[in-house]
């Protein structure tokens, strides 16, 4: 079977706070991760309230599809030197 390229796309994840809505973040200060099963996140509303998520906010999936790569992204694509072993 041969490698073949497909579109993807980027998908951007927040969490928005339970109590208040506002955005809730992590700490960039302090990046601990609770060792608990599964890990968990300490997290930060704008208004004071804090949850641990299981996952860090925000975040990010990447959707693999089947379908082509759009011509006009392929073109721009840098020409690939050397060869995959
Ligand atoms: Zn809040």
């Amino acid at each position: 079977m041969a490698e073949r390229e497909v579109a993807a796309y980027v998908i951007g994840k927040r969490y928005d706070c339970d109590e208040c809505g506002a955005e809730m973040v992590r700490d960039g200060v302090d990046p601990t991760v609770l060792t608990t099963w599964p890990p968990k996140y300490p997290h930060r509303c704008a208004n004071g309230h804090v949850a641990n998520l299981t996952r860090s906010y925000p975040g990010h999936n990447v959707l693999i599809t089947n379908e082509d790569v759009p011509r006009a992204i392929r073109r721009r694509q840098p020409p690939v030197s050397g060869s995959d072993s």
